[in-house]
């Protein structure tokens, strides 16, 4: 089972997030072991999400949150 939190458990996204890879703006934060996270945007969250989350990191999907 993945972890799964609210995204009101954590700092919401603004339009400063920007995805790590493209620079657009971020749509989800990926919690990471080490305590950073990193940010993709829509495109990017499709890409690498499903093994994001293989390797047991916590998505935080804020795809509804974000205007
Ligand atoms: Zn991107």
């Amino acid at each position: 089972m993945t972890p799964t939190l609210s995204p009101t458990e954590y700092e919401p996204l603004t339009a400063y997030d920007r995805c790590d890879r493209c620079g657009a703006q971020g749509r989800i934060r990926v919690m990471l072991s080490s305590g950073s996270d990193l940010v993709f945007c829509g495109h990017h969250a499709r890409e690498y999400e499903v093994k994001l989350r293989d390797v047991g990191h916590i998505v935080v999907d804020e795809t509804a949150r974000v205007s």
